[in-house]
């Protein structure tokens, strides 16, 4: 016997309901919304939007409902991301958008920087023709050769939070989501008055939380950026306006970094791992404890471990 597992919305589960109407049966298991028998397969749909298919044919009947032939686990996410009412417009690809996103978040050292750009429809062709794509596909040197290109043709806004600025707002209670939100929306606002008159046709954050939680770390902002709003995860492959942003983000992150490196007087890894403890240490060994609120987000768990290291 075979099984096989789908998600799917609740429209689809309706849908299957009234296919399968001849061959429900009345015993439902609990969270279940209907079960039913086929002569090779039982099919139990659930509340949760599972489908669960058992017997020689599952994998055959669960196919018809699995339209685009993609791993369960893809679905799974498919179905989630469309969970909020900020999933960008199938053509939003054509559009003129601002994206947004962020690059430093995961670095111990070195700052965030946060970029919002603007690409009208008719600059996707040369922005193509540059070379901007997903960024996660190139090395630090191929974005700082592509931005420096990028940069010239399109209007963007580049907001950068050094480690003193950033360790003070998390000591003040902020969390890394509530930064990012208002660091997102005071670079689309920046970019939105730079571009006017020009209305795009909509703006797309590179998604990193919630809707509902981004914009209530927005309340009591003076001006919100909410309008023909869109939030997607993998943006950079949505639009090409957020890989060119995260492109601008990454560059002036390196250049930063960079910077730090020399001030140092010493190589700062970036991530946050074991390499970053023992670089952190040194610098503690170097410059003193006080030195890491200049160079590194102080609330990550690599300053105790650094900490320690340094003592030994
Ligand atoms: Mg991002």
């Amino acid at each position: 016997m075979s099984n096989s597992v789908i998600k799917v919305t609740t429209g689809i589960i309706e849908k299957m309901k009234q296919h399968y109407a001849r061959s429900l049966i009345e015993k439902i298991p609990q969270g279940g919304v209907f079960v039913a028998k086929l002569p090779s397969c039982t099919i139990t749909a659930y509340k949760s939007g599972k489908v669960l298919f058992q017997g020689s044919s599952a994998t055959q009947e669960s196919e018809k409902w699995n339209n685009s032939s993609q791993p369960n686990d893809q679905i799974t996410r498919t179905s989630k991301k469309v969970q909020h009412n900020y999933a960008p417009p199938s053509n939003i690809a054509s559009l003129s958008i601002i994206g947004s996103d962020e690059v430093g978040t995961g670095d111990y050292f070195g700052p965030m920087t946060v970029v919002a750009a603007y690409v009208h429809k008719d600059r996707i062709p040369l922005l193509k023709e540059l070379g901007v794509k997903d960024s996660k596909n190139l090395n630090d040197e191929q974005i700082c050769s592509i931005a420096k290109d990028i940069i010239e043709v399109i209007p963007y806004s580049l907001l950068i939070l050094h480690n003193p600025k950033y360790n003070e707002l998390q000591k003040s209670g902020m969390t890394q989501g509530k930064i990012k939100t208002l660091l997102h929306n005071q670079a689309i606002v920046h970019l939105q008055k730079k571009i006017a008159p020009e209305k795009p046709n909509g703006i797309l954050v590179d998604q990193f939380a919630e809707p509902n939680v981004y914009f209530k770390h927005l309340s009591g902002q003076k001006q919100i950026a909410r309008d023909n709003i869109f939030f997607s995860t993998k943006a950079e492959g949505v639009h090409m306006a957020v890989a060119a942003a995260s492109i601008i983000a990454r560059y002036s992150f390196v250049k930063e970094f960079e910077k730090l490196s020399k001030k140092a007087n010493m190589e700062l890894p970036k991530g946050a791992g074991a390499k970053v403890d023992i670089a952190a240490a040194k610098l503690i060994n170097k410059l003193g404890t006080s030195a890491l609120n200049d160079f590194t987000k102080l609330h990550f768990a690599n300053t105790q471990k650094a900490m320690k290291i340094a003592k030994k």
